[in-house]
């Protein structure tokens, strides 16, 4: 047998330990009312996993099918039931040829247990091992009167379950849904999954950029890491150099300074000396004055004494005789001689000093002329660099003058975004390039450098609006990759004799402005000579425009542009001129000074020669009129002389004054010493004057000397000061960037091309600007969420598959369930009618799909015709006729397949007593392919039992079985009847 017993104990009215035992194919179980047949129908259905304490006619709770005692019983504690399934057929998927399932539960903690043979296991396991056996829940198995009642007045949707379990499908159906679920629960996980996706991807976009900056950023920074630190060191070496000159030049200044100022305090040592000097000349002169003064005053006085006497003699003559009168005259004659010749002498000494001196003056006067004449050159000479200032002046203050759109733009570039300035403003020629560069750079000076394009349209639209003109407009945004001459052409155009450089080179600018720089420059050339221009020109097959450093040019291509216009100037070049006149001017001023000087002194001196000169003429005069009274005198005494004829040897002397006109004219002599005294004197003085000039003039110079030395000092100082700075900086970047020393960054030097070196720094450090902030830690960042995004998506693609699978199963379980339910439907659909004219005595029946294109979920109709009736609504036939067709059904399905075990719980209650003998005969059929277990009241259906138990229960309310006879059985039938 299938089933091969139960044991129940505890369970409902099974107080005690009952062991019913199955040996026949039709076990009938018969008792009285309320004794406990149906106790087993559900402790069978409890072992096999019913869940439903309604559906086991107990109370709310599990534990109240646990025996709950009577009058005469206390009530247990713990039911258990367990039934033991013989599996040699393997209707249970299991190696073990018997089965024992048991369930028990405890009252005290409602908690219950289950086992397979023994072992504790869980309830799906108990349902999966039943399952599509034909037993458990709502099976085909456990029939009860209720099921057999319902069936006919169910709706089709709810009959359907009969025929799946009869096809089979449960499984299907339970895996069905439990991939339904796993499906549910996939897509949750999916949709949970895809909004993390959403999200990383949200932040994966712009966060790969900033990775991609950041390793932009640390690559350039590695780069300038591995040349920087040896161009730094290059710079701190040359500023070095450039300091150390620089402090020698302020030396060998200060040094010329002290020699100048020791050479300056000797000269006013001299000049306090020759002042000195000159005070003593000056005073000395005054005495010599005030002695000549004396001796001219003494002198009157002997003139005068002189002329008393000569008087006096005149008078004395009158009375003397001839020959005293001779004698006297003599005498006279004697001194007038002396006289005449003294002052002759005088007046020709006096002469021949005024024609000299007289001469001097003219040279003097001469001087003057051509020191004015220079003065007044010169003069006009400034008037003109003047005016040139004043003009350059002007051309500087309006720089735009013809070109009126770039006047009107750089006039309004403070309410105009991003106008940077114009070229010719922003880059400035080294010295002396000025021309070369106007030149290189030619129209290009008067564009206008803007920030980008947008700033470019934006002052275009400007100018449209303002109808003031045209103007050209450099966004700095397209000079970003400027174009390099090749090395090949770099070395070629330096190898040409006269070259200088490229023009980029010849320029400086502010740092954001190189890019602008070299793109307007550094593909010009410049060179000495329009021959040297010529020569490279072709060396680079004309591919370059060359300029000269006066201004001319070779085109691209050969074509030249040369000359010179009188008013060339740019605004590059007028820059340059104005600084330089202002040096010419200064040196102009300079000389001018040094002629009025010179022309005011000199004017001086004429007009003091001047005086001593008129008072040398006056003094002439004097000495002329008094030399003509002499010869007079000497004439007239000669005369009276001469006539007086006496014996010459008897002549004496007369009463002679020889010591008065010797006095006389020895004061004379005295004066003219006094005289030449002090002219020597006043030379002197004059040439001490001069030396005083000279000394003046020479320490004005010393003076200018030491305020140019002064002036280079500052400005070695400016410079030595900005070279200390700029080193001090590149050393601060050694320690703040690179953490080195000067010492230790020495030791990392790399025998590189520096100045290609320094100019990739350059471009690095503008690459880095660029790059604008950077977040290091983008990189880690992106590769973390990058991960995380590729494990999600992974997990999704893993998600997605498996939802495929689990469709596919879906689908194919479909498949399986709609041919297994279909064939199953069909094969009892074929076996029905046969079953029901059997039951019906003839009629015929018929199972419908009430939607057959969806075998899955469709209602299972029925259409029934007892014989002799045209009823066709089920609902319309009698109780006894709707469990007739019902077990009809349940026959058929048992025909269409085999079920090892079938329980009836007294199914055929409603049928009469013909009906329930058809159907116990028809259930007899079966006994070959099922063990039945037949619950029943009717003896028609006892009588087809193999054996049959009797229920019990006495007073006290626990039921008891035993095996009893047919007669037996039938006997409990009529004691209830009676
Ligand atoms: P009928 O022929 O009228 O269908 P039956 O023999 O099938 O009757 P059951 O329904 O099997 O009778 O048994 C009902 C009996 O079981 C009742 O007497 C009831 O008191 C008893 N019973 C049910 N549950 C318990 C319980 N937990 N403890 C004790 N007795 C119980």
């Amino acid at each position: 047998m299938f089933l091969k017993r139960i044991e129940l104990q505890g369970f409902k009215s099974f107080a005690d330990k009952t062991i019913v035992q199955f040996d026949h194919d039709i076990t009938g179980i018969v008792g009285p009312n309320g004794c406990g047949k149906s106790n087993i129908n559900d402790a069978i259905r409890w072992v096999l996993g019913e869940q439903s304490v309604k559906s086991l006619r107990s109370g709310t709770n599990m534990s109240d099918i646990i025996f709950s005692g009577s009058e005469f019983r206390k009530r247990v504690n713990i039911a258990k039931v367990t039934l033991v399934f013989d599996n040699t057929a393997k209707v249970f998927d299991s190696p073990f040829e018997e089965i024992e399932i048991t369930r028990e539960i405890h009252r005290a903690n409602n908690e219950a247990g289950y086992y397979i043979n023994k072992t504790p296991c869980r309830l799906k396991d108990i349902q999966e091992l039943i399952m599509d056996t034909g037993l458990g829940r709502d099976s085909l198995s456990i029939i009860s009167q209720g099921n057999i009642s319902s069936f006919a007045d169910a709706r089709p949707e709810e009959r359907r379950g009969l025929f799946e379990e009869a096809a089979g499908v449960a499984k299907y159906k339970k895996r069905k849904k439990i991939s339904l679920q796993k499906l549910e629960k996939t897509k949750e996980n999916l949709d949970r999954l895809q909004d993390i996706i959403d999200e990383l991807q949200r932040q994966i976009g712009p966060l790969e950029k900033q990775a991609e900056k950041a390793r932009q950023y640390t690559a350039y920074k590695d780069e300038l890491f591995e040349i920087e630190i040896s161009v730094l060191v290059e710079e701190i070496e040359a500023l070095d150099h450039a300091i150390k000159q620089t402090e020698h030049e302020i030396v060998a200044a200060k040094a010329q300074q002290i020699e100048q100022e020791t050479r300056l305090d000797q000269n006013d040592a001299s000049i306090e000396a020759l002042r000195k000097e000159s005070y003593a000349l000056d005073a000395r002169i005054q005495a010599l004055q005030q002695q000549y003064t004396k001796a001219m005053e003494e002198s009157v006085q002997l003139e005068k004494r002189k002329v008393e006497l000569d008087e006096k003699r005149k008078y004395t003559l009158q009375a003397a005789d001839l020959k005293q009168k001779k004698a006297a005259l003599f005498e006279m004659k004697q001194e007038a001689e002396y006289e005449y010749n003294d002052r002759k002498a005088r007046l020709n000494d006096l002469r021949t000093r005024y024609a000299q001196d007289a001469n001097a003056l003219n040279q003097k006067k001469e001087q003057l002329s051509g020191l004015n004449e220079k003065l007044m050159k010169e003069r006009n000479a400034l008037g003109q660099l003047e005016n040139r200032q004043h003009v350059l002046d002007n051309m500087i203050r309006q720089p735009y003058q013809h070109q009126a759109g770039v006047r009107t733009v750089m006039n309004a570039r403070k309410s105009l975004e991003g106008i940077e300035g114009t070229v010719s403003e922003l880059i400035v020629p080294k010295p002396d390039m000025a021309a070369a560069v106007s030149s290189a750079l030619s129209g290009t000076m008067y564009q206008i450098i803007t920030k980008n394009e947008a700033c470019a349209r934006n002052a275009i639209r400007f100018l449209k609006n303002n109808q003031s003109g045209r103007a050209t407009f450099l966004p700095m945004t397209v000079c970003e990759h400027p174009r390099y001459p090749s090395s090949q052409n770099r070395a070629i155009a330096q190898s040409v004799k006269g070259a200088i450089g490229w023009a980029n080179e010849a320029v400086t600018c502010a740092p954001r402005y190189s890019n602008v720089k070299d793109r307007l420059l550094a593909n010009i050339f410049i060179t000495e000579t329009l021959e040297s221009a010529n020569e490279c020109a072709k060396r680079l097959h004309y591919s370059t425009k060359i300029v000269t450093i006066d201004g001319d040019v070779v085109h691209s291509g050969g074509a030249m542009t040369g000359g010179r216009n009188r008013n060339q100037s740019t605004p590059l070049t007028l820059k340059q001129e104005y600084e330089q006149l202002n040096g010419t001017i200064q040196n102009k001023k300079n000389q001018i000074d040094e002629l009025v000087f010179s022309a005011g002194r000199t004017a001086r001196q004429i007009e003091e020669e001047q005086q001593q000169l008129i008072a040398q003429q006056i003094e002439c005069g004097k000495l002329e009129n008094i030399t003509a009274v002499k010869k007079q005198k000497l004439d007239s005494i000669r005369d009276e002389y001469d006539q007086i004829h006496v014996d010459a040897d008897g002549i004496q002397p007369g009463e002679s004054d020889d010591s008065l006109v010797q006095q006389i004219s020895a004061m004379h002599r005295t004066i003219d010493d006094l005289t030449s005294q002090m002219n020597a004197l006043r030379t002197t003085r004059m040439s001490k004057g001069k030396e005083l000039e000279q000394l003046e003039t020479d320490i004005r110079a010393q003076r200018r000397e030491i305020n140019a030395i002064l002036q280079e000092i500052h400005k070695n100082e400016m410079q030595h000061a900005s070279f200390k700075a700029k080193q001090e900086s590149a050393l601060e970047r050694l320690n703040a960037d690179y953490q080195m020393t000067y010492e230790f960054a020495c030791t990392k030097r790399k025998d590189i091309d520096i100045d290609a070196a320094r100019e990739r720094v350059r471009e690095l450090r503008n690459l880095i600007a660029r790059l604008g902030n950077v977040n290091l830690d983008a990189p880690a960042q992106y590769d973390e969420i990058k991960e995380r995004f590729d494990f999600l998506t992974n997990q999704k693609n893993d998600l997605l598959e498996a939802s495929r699978q689990i469709l596919e199963a879906i689908e194919q379980m479909d498949e399986t369930m709609t041919n297994q339910f279909t064939d199953m439907f069909d094969k009892i659909n074929t076996e029905l009618d046969g079953v029901f004219k059997s039951m019906f005595g003839g009629g015929k029946a018929r199972l419908s799909m009430v939607d057959p294109e969806d075998v899955l979920n469709t209602g299972i109709d029925i259409d029934v015709q007892p014989p002799g009736k045209l009823i066709k609504n089920i609902q319309a036939f009698s109780g006894g006729e709707k469990a007739l067709i019902a077990i009809s059904v349940l026959f058929a399905i048992l025909k269409a397949r085999r079920i090892p075990l079938c329980i009836f719980d007294e199914v055929e209650a409603a049928l009469d007593q013909g009906n329930v003998e058809r159907f116990a005969r028809y259930l007899s059929h079966f006994r070959d392919q099922s063990q039945f277990i037949v619950v029943t009241h009717r003896p028609g259906t006892m009588e087809q039992c193999d054996a049959l138990y009797g229920v019990t229960m006495q007073q006290d309310g626990v039921s008891q079985i035993l095996k009893v006879m047919l007669k037996d059985a039938v006997s409990y039938v009529h004691k209830e009847e009676q």
